[in-house]
């Protein structure tokens, strides 16, 4: 395995520098905490259960009550998705898999927790009321705790960018934080065409796109349910489009929440890269697949990242073995 460019933070790098200043230390949870619900496809009831966990293990699923009592560990990052249009998983059918993961991940992300485990007694993650907001309060009666850890980064050193039809997405060098610029299109009237551009911080994020809910079109539907998909959708969790507008007795929580709602699942889909993203991720009529394959995009290109550490003295080079346990775990895509 070559290591390639490993960078601290130079002198140069002042804008970078503050934020990883600002929040240099790692963080988990407080204590335990459990919500339960059941998945929007699968329609299966499930517990999922968060714990505090160690410095530098990431965010990992424990997938319980799998056939004959197994358990899988699953590490939240880029090399365990398999990929879906419509939600995004970890692992895969065979050995235990998590689907629709993005909405707890975005929260958890957006927060700036770093290591956590999730234990998940089903194959998908309750889908609550279609929004990461249950997951922010859920992790707020929790509590956030800072560990003897410093954060670790992954910052964009070029522009990457990946099309799909009139689909695209980029990666850009942005060192003041992760912000993210979507863009939809979409023919029924009720959404049209929005963008919206935000940086992302706790704060944010609170307020600009967890109550974001999840979509779908009326007609689609019964196709989906075919395919064994939408199972426990219902209007306590997904804005339903009919072809007169909105069916949902209570409208929308913002007036553009579904430009939003694609937002939150690009956060959540980007936080697989494992660790926080300095860059600018733009989407142009994207969804769970773009969003992941521009992490595949951005892996497959050594030069196009590096990983900086926080708390490190300015312009002194990070030591590439100090930075061995980070880069193995990414492994796969650092080859
Ligand atoms: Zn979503």
């Amino acid at each position: 395995m070559t290591l390639g460019p490993v960078f601290g933070v130079s002198g140069r790098q002042a804008e970078s520098e503050r934020i990883l200043m600002r929040n240099a230390m790692q963080s988990t949870i407080s204590t335990a905490i459990e919500i339960t619900g059941h998945g929007v496809h699968t329609a299966a009831p499930v517990t999922i259960k968060l714990r505090p966990a160690d410095v530098n293990s990431g965010i990992r699923f424990l997938r319980t009550g799998l056939p004959g009592g197994r358990e899988r560990l699953i590490e939240a990052r880029h090399s365990q998705i398999t990929p879906s249009d419509l939600c995004t998983i970890l692992g895969d059918a065979e050995s235990g898999s998590v689907s629709t993961i993005e909405h707890l991940m975005a929260a958890l992300y957006a927060l700036e927790i770093d290591n956590v485990l999730v234990e998940i007694d089903g194959p998908e993650a309750p889908i609550m009321d279609g929004s990461s907001a249950p997951f922010i309060e859920m992790i707020d009666r929790a509590g956030i705790r800072k560990q003897n850890g410093n954060r670790r980064y992954i910052k964009v050193l070029k522009r990457l960018r990946i099309a799909q039809g009139e689909r695209f997405a980029e990666l850009l060098p942005f060192s003041q934080g992760f912000r993210l610029t979507v863009e939809i299109k979409f023919d029924a009237e009720v959404i049209g065409h929005q963008k919206k551009t935000l940086d992302l911080s706790p704060s944010s994020f609170r307020r600009e796109l967890a109550g974001a809910r999840t979509f779908g079109f009326l007609r689609d539907v019964e196709k989906l349910r075919m395919a064994g998909f939408a199972h426990g959708a219902s209007l306590d969790n997904t804005v339903a489009i009919g072809d007169d507008g909105i069916l949902n007795p209570e409208g929308l929580r913002y007036p553009d929440e579904f430009v939003r709602h694609k937002m939150l699942d690009a956060v959540g889909d980007l936080s697989l890269a494992g660790l926080p993203i300095l860059g600018h991720y733009r989407s142009y009529v994207g969804g769970h697949k773009l969003n992941v394959s521009m992490l595949t995009a951005l892996f497959s290109d050594r030069s196009a990242y590096a990983i900086v550490e926080a708390g490190k003295p300015v312009a002194r080079p990070v030591d590439a073995a100090a930075m061995a346990p980070a880069l193995a775990v990414l492994s796969p895509e650092l080859n």
